[in-house]
């Protein structure tokens, strides 16, 4: 699938939608979800146009996944989360759920989270 530049995180990225940043980097890009599932609930994003985690780990190069990955832990310590965990979501694709067509980590934290996955 084509990466799709009006996608809502695409227009967060350009400035023509409004977001709460938690943290911004010249690569990445954390803001908190508009409906939010868990206390706190915070989205990370590449600020380079991958879809999903299929063409970001297809495309992007070994250092940009793992310092993507790096700053997607660094946020959750910042938030406060390592000491009592917290889940990370990546949802991909059709089968995976997912919604918005930019790649994107949840963190989910502040209280239990629950099963592993919802089941409904
Ligand atoms: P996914 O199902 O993994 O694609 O998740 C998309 C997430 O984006 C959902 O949790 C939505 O609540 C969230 N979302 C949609 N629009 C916005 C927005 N404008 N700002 C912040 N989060 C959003």
């Amino acid at each position: 699938m084509p990466y799709d530049t009006s996608n809502i995180f695409a227009r967060i990225l350009r400035g023509e939608l409004p977001a709460t940043k938690v943290y911004e980097d010249d690569h990445v890009l954390a803001f908190n979800d508009v409906a939010p599932k868990a206390p706190v609930h915070v989205l990370v994003i590449p600020k380079q146009p991958f879809v999903s985690m299929d063409d970001f780990s297809r495309i992007a190069g070994p250092e940009e996944v793992g310092r993507f990955f790096k700053t997607v832990g660094e946020i959750a310590r910042e938030l406060g989360l390592a000491e009592n965990g917290y889940r990370l979501i990546l949802n991909i694709g059709g089968h995976g759920g997912q919604e918005v067509p930019h790649i994107h980590v949840h963190i989910l934290g502040g209280r239990p989270i629950g099963p592993m996955v919802m089941v409904r």
